[in-house]
């Protein structure tokens, strides 16, 4: 008897062990098992197994398993069939594959392998755990003791005013010297220390009141029926529920999850940002109570392993999380559904790349259940299945609550409107008017701004350099939050005062263009007595956001000005203007779906608007009044913004009519990363003859990040096959060492 058994190393086959006498008859597929790699002792997963010695080997030198974890195997056949899928559809190693799937606590601690026992305790050791979490202190606001503060101690307090209250444990890996600082502000009487329960259990920590079904709307009801007779024939079948912000998807879901449990049925949810939509998983714990995983980056990995394991024992049905939670071992499952389809999160941008949205259509095909992609602006890769006909549209055309309607748009065109009274040029005199309006009516607005920091970039004075990182072929952005500093948003790299320019060594700057934190400045200056607040990945990391969201429900903030994190599915009921205050920004990417996150990104914001009665106004500001993104979207004309981009797409040979592989190959060596992208590309040429294209070699627009120089090849065809068939060849070619090179299948990131 032999198992094929996938170990976690970055190689693309799995290997064969023999299984010994005494293990036989219980190892089974899925099981976890320790075996010898090399010199290493490893964990590995049983995939397969066979009466037949693997080709042509010896079987007498085959190596024995050296152990068995697992009676019952760690992941259900269903999920193991899925992995393995997956594993070949990304060209991805199967070992790799099956660590997103392995919660870590499952799939480490070799050592005590032996030790069953180890999981169960760790388990009960950390139910309930308390952390030590830092509180501003608003009470005392003595200028003096905080005129002391320098450093680090003055940076943590103005993060804990802007994010709230944070774990020490996460605020040391912010502050060098989270610790002192921390005891410092508290003997100063500016912080507190206090106990609190771990943010693991954040999403469940308060109560909330169980509702019941509401009575749908006829959309809702059709909605509803269609999958409710999907989930009973017990046939796998996909849907795309297209419902305008604020249609009542949510409630969509709910129902049919209520109908899938009483089915026996188990269920997956999958959101763009489990850490920015903890109102869904109320909602869910309204409506299911508290018998729901919800699995998240904030867990450790204990408790994921706890939750995991809750589900692999179907003691929970519902899983709700990112991504990730793609992989969740519910059992017997029913239905999988996708919030906000369109969003580019789902696509995972390293190691094992993935996109969670196509690949939950793979997973419910397989086990036979409902897939539902919802979203007010549908990707156009969802789009062209439901005209091919392997995906069935479902229509909510309107908002749910009555009287609720969309906002009015009204486009401000930068060519030829200049700034308001701020003086900043995105705070345009229209938008300025419209702020004051609402600050007049005690309503609140939201300000969204995809640039992070003060301002995102400087130019040499001089000789007109930008001033790059030294790491990465990126221009240095400006913060101003803690004093100023410069960063680069791709690797690590910050400086706290400007490096001498390049090419004539003088350090004076301009500082160009305009982000965030240089918006929030302007506001602040302009309009006096305003509560205005800001939300992006600098003052909020992870849950942190949802304590700035909660200040702007409870009414403490005027006006919210942020990057994407604020066009996500808030439901912000007072919310009355929207602006969008460049909306050319996503448009300028190098990348063939520039469109289509443009014209979804400010369709997503502008729902924001006006949610709950009142009309809501949206102000969108451009460049490019008449780009087929900006007025479709300014229309709110999804159709007539589908037809524009499809047609596009076909002629420029883009998906959904063409499938993409991208090829990356970076070197610390620019020369050896260029001769190696040659040499694929010649390769890939070769063996696909005219069945595909290639593509380049050309530096990637991100020619270097993390001092390596990148180059990149497409290969395109309108078949999979072909874009396969080079693939496997690549993997045959030998390269220099220092290379890497990573294959990316249906690639969303172009950079
Ligand atoms: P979406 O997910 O499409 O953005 P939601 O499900 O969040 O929409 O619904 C928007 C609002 O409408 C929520 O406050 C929700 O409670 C409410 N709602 C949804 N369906 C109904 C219904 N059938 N009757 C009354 N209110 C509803
Ligand atoms: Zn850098």
């Amino acid at each position: 008897m032999f198992a094929l058994v996938a170990v976690p190393v970055p190689l693309g086959r799995a290997f064969s062990y023999a299984i010994p006498e005494h293990l036989r008859g219980h190892v089974a597929a899925g099981a976890r098992v320790l075996c010898e790699f090399g010199r290493r002792k490893l964990l590995g997963v049983v995939l397969e197994l066979s009466d037949e010695p693997p080709a042509g080997l010896d079987p007498a030198k085959v190596k024995p398993l050296l152990g068995l974890l697992d009676d019952e195997p760690a992941l259900p056949a269903e999920l193991l069939r899925f992995l393995r899928e997956l594993a070949e559809y990304y060209l991805a190693p199967i070992g790799e594959v099956l660590r997103l799937a392995l919660p870590s606590v499952e799939r480490s601690q070799v050592e005590s392998a032996q030790d069953r026992e180890l999981f169960d305790q760790a388990g009960v050791a950390t139910v309930g755990a308390m952390q030590q979490v830092a509180v501003a202190r608003g009470d005392v606001a003595d200028p003096e003791t905080e005129r002391k503060l320098r450093g680090q101690a003055k940076e943590l307090l103005t993060a804990l005013r802007e994010g709230g209250p944070q774990a020490i444990t996460t605020l040391t890996e912010r502050f060098t010297n989270a610790r002192s600082a921390v005891k410092r502000l508290e003997q100063l009487g500016l912080a507190l220390i206090e106990r609190r329960a771990r943010e693991a259990d954040r999403f469940f920590s308060e109560a909330v009141e169980r509702d019941v079904p509401k009575r749908l709307n006829e959309h809702q009801q059709a909605a509803v029926e269609a999958l409710e007779d999907a989930l009973a024939t017990g046939a796998s079948k996909s849907f795309l529920l297209e419902g305008v912000t604020g249609s009542g998807k949510t409630e969509v879901y709910l129902q049919v999850v209520e109908a899938c449990l009483k089915l026996s049925g188990g269920v997956i949810v999958l959101v763009p940002e489990i850490a920015l939509t903890p109102q869904l998983v109320a909602r869910f714990r309204a409506r299911f109570g508290d018998a729901i995983a919800v699995l998240h980056s904030g867990l450790s990995d204990v408790e994921r392993s706890r939750m995991w394991r809750s589900l692999r024992e179907g003691r929970v049905a519902i899983a709700i999380g990112a991504r990730s939670a793609l992989f969740a071992p519910v059992r017997d499952l029913k239905l999988i559904c996708v919030d906000e389809e369109h969003d580019g999160s789902f696509k995972q941008e390293e190691g094992v790349r993935y996109n969670a949205r196509d690949m939950a259509m793979l997973r419910a095909h397989r086990a036979g259940a409902v897939c539902v992609l919802g979203s007010a602006t549908p990707s156009l890769s969802s789009e062209a299945l439901v005209r091919k006909q392997r995906i069935e549209r479902l229509i909510l055309p309107q908002r749910a609550i009555v009287g609720a309607v969309l906002p009015d748009v009204e486009v401000v065109n930068l060519r030829n409107v200049g700034a308001g009274p701020s003086g900043n040029r995105l705070i345009s005199l229209p938008l300025h008017r419209e702020l004051e309006r609402v600050l007049s009516e005690k309503r609140q607005a939201i300000l969204f701004l995809n640039r992070r920091g003060f301002a995102p970039s400087l130019i040499c004075e001089v000789c007109g350099t930008v001033a790059e990182c030294p790491n990465c072929s990126v221009a240095l952005t400006m913060h101003r939050t803690h004093g100023d500093q410069l960063r680069c948003h791709y690797c690590d790299f910050t400086s706290p005062s400007a490096l001498p320019c390049t090419q004539c060594k003088m350090t004076r700057y301009a500082l160009e263009g305009v982000g965030t934190e240089r918006v929030e400045k302007a506001l602040v200056d302009a309009f006096a007595g305003a509560k205005i607040a800001r939300l992006d990945r600098d003052v909020a990391s992870g849950l942190k956001s949802e304590a700035i969201l909660d200040r702007m429900r409870a009414g403490e903030v005027d006006i919210l000005v942020g990057t994407q994190m604020v066009t996500k599915g808030h439901d912000l009921p007072n919310v009355a203007l929207v602006g969008v205050l460049n909306a050319d920004a996503a448009l300028s990417l190098p990348d063939y779906q520039a469109s289509e996150r443009t014209f979804s990104l400010i369709v997503q914001v502008a729902g924001r608007a006006g949610r709950a009665g009142t009309r809501g106004k949206v102000l969108i500001q451009t460049r490019n009044p008449e780009h087929p993104a900006i007025l479709h979207a300014c229309s709110h004309d999804t159709r007539a913004f589908v037809e524009y981009e499809l047609s596009e797409r076909r002629e420029a040979r883009y998906p959904p009519y063409y499938r993409l592989l991208m090829v990356r190959v970076d070197c610390a060596d620019p020369g050896v990363a260029e001769r190696t992208a040659q040499q694929l590309a010649a390769v890939a040429r070769k063996v696909v003859g005219s069945a595909a294209e290639v593509l380049g070699p050309s530096a990637a627009p991100l020619a270097r990040l993390k001092n390596r120089h990148r180059y990149r090849c497409i290969l395109r065809s309108p078949k999979r096959e072909p874009l396969y068939r080079a693939a496997h060849a690549l993997g045959q070619v030998k390269v220099d060492a220092r290379v890497r090179i990573a294959l990316d299948v249906d690639p969303v990131s172009m950079l």
